[in-house]
């Protein structure tokens, strides 16, 4: 589980080609690198952050005063436990901590929450999300103890978002209606896959029964909004096997449906493995069948990635719709994202060293980058993009220019490749845009982070598994 994926390839700059150069080139490089897959959220991208010198949230919270002061904002909670670690997991995460641990780390993230109290003040949080690692593997008590102080010691809109993400093996019935009662509203379950097989073969640790079971106490609990993540290019994964996945999803009729790509990196431990992968255009195929059932049963896509279905909220994953549209996140526990606006950065990965800097009174973050004033405009652009949207005459408003004046070779670009539809409003991606989003949104880099990303060595340990083996 995880809430962002990362996956970047930006070796060439489009800002001075002319329109038949850059279309022949995107159709290339399409053609080469379908692997658009992945979420990667923010921009420019976090291989490119350098060391913070925070010393404050005061300092923090301050740098964009007077430019983005919405009053909303998020919270993200990264719990880093899990039974045992899946073998493609490339999140930060421990497998088998006594719950006496993962109690601690609680009282850590509570103690880390304390000190953002005073900024946060002005703020009311429309979603909480609590990421891992799998947050339902800590005692029911002390995720709802958790849950309960944050919602004392914070300010909350009435409707606020609350998604606590699942692995179908840590939860009943009980577990879910406790987490229900305190305010939970929303259950994101890792299903990944619905074959017995399979999921044995990633070491996961429930089978697919059990994730129908985990879906249907979730309703029995009062959860009515419920995700579901599917992965694809999974090992020894066929169109068969991916096809009965969907009837199943089709059948139970989730909320929302994220559908994710199996990425690796070095450090996952399937890296390396003798292991059978589906060919990248079997991957490209499952993506769309996955996409068309969904489509067919009433969903609509709100990102590459995401689907929802019903009369919820638009965004009824606020979450992953507030970080894409910039909205402020404070993120807590170790490797937490968070984003003030024009400053992403993020905690440390290490849980030790989490731990120690909580334990010392210290801020544990690790990476930042403050966004310059230049840097906004490719900013609202890559963003945007994502969200298979861009609003022009927010741009307008923001920048004094239409993203036409900036980007114009490169939009008609696309445009005569089908990928965006213009209007006097709209930069919209078409169906067949939306496919390759992530793609599309790294063409709209600067150049300037382009060349970093190249010199930090961007897909250095990164790859998406091809067919045969690896
Ligand atoms: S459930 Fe598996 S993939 Fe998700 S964080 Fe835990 S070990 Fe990683």
């Amino acid at each position: 589980m995880g809430a962002i994926e990362q996956q970047i390839n930006v070796s060439k700059s489009y800002h001075s080609m002319d329109v038949n150069d850059i279309k022949a080139d995107i159709q290339q490089r399409l053609f080469q690198e379908e692997e658009t897959l992945g979420i990667e959220i923010p921009y420019p991208p976090m291989e490119v952050w350098e060391d913070a010198k925070i010393q404050s949230p005061e300092e923090i919270w301050d740098f964009s005063k007077g430019r983005y002061d919405h009053d909303k904002a998020h919270l993200y909670i990264h719990l880093p436990f899990c039974v045992s670690v899946c073998d493609y997991c490339i999140f930060v995460t421990t497998g088998g901590k006594s719950a006496v641990e993962a109690r601690r780390y609680a009282d850590l993230v509570k103690k880390e929450a304390s000190t953002y109290k005073d900024v946060m003040r002005s703020r009311r949080f429309d979603s909480v999300y609590f990421g891992g690692g799998t947050p339902t593997y800590l005692r029911t008590d002390d995720l709802a103890d958790l849950l309960k102080f944050l919602l004392d010691n914070f300010n909350f809109t009435e409707d606020v978002e609350i998604t606590i993400e699942a692995s179908p093996d840590t939860v009943n019935y009980e577990k879910l209606s406790t987490l229900r009662n305190f305010g939970a509203n929303r259950l994101s379950i890792g299903v990944q896959t619905f074959n017995d097989t399979i999921l044995k073969n990633i070491n996961r640790r429930h089978n697919g029964e059990k994730s129908i079971n985990a879906f249907n106490a979730a309703r029995k609990a009062g959860f009515e909004n419920i995700n579901m993540d599917l992965m694809y290019g999974l090992p020894n994964q066929t169109m068969d096997t991916w096809q009965k996945d969907m009837d199943i999803v089709a059948k139970l009729l989730p909320e929302t449906v994220t559908l994710y790509a199996l990425t690796f990196r070095r450090h996952s431990k399937i890296y390396g493995k003798d292991l059978v992968y589906p060919s990248s255009k079997i991957k490209m195929e499952m993506y769309e069948y996955g996409r068309n059932i969904l489509l067919e049963n009433g969903y609509s896509q709100l990102n590459r990635n995401f689907f929802t279905r019903g009369g919820f909220r638009n965004n009824n994953f606020c979450y992953q719709d507030n970080c894409l549209h910039s909205y402020p996140l404070l993120g807590l526990g170790a490797s937490a994202f968070s984003y003030a606006p024009l400053l992403p950065y993020c905690n440390t990965p290490d849980i030790e060293a989490y731990s120690n800097a909580i334990d010392k009174d210290f801020l544990p973050i690790a990476r930042g980058v403050f966004i310059s004033p230049e840097e906004e405009k490719y900013h609202y652009m890559v963003l945007g993009l994502k969200l298979a949207a861009v609003d022009k005459t927010g741009f307008k408003k923001q920048f004094g220019m239409v993203p036409e004046e900036m980007f114009g070779n490169l939009l008609q670009a696309l445009k005569e490749l089908r990928m965006v539809g213009i209007s006097d409003t709209t930069i919209r991606l078409t169906p067949d845009g939306i496919k390759y989003a992530d793609f599309i949104s790294r063409l709209f880099y600067s150049d300037e982070i382009r060349n970093k990303a190249m010199k930090a060595g961007f897909n250095r340990d990164k790859k998406s598994p091809e067919g045969g083996r690896v």
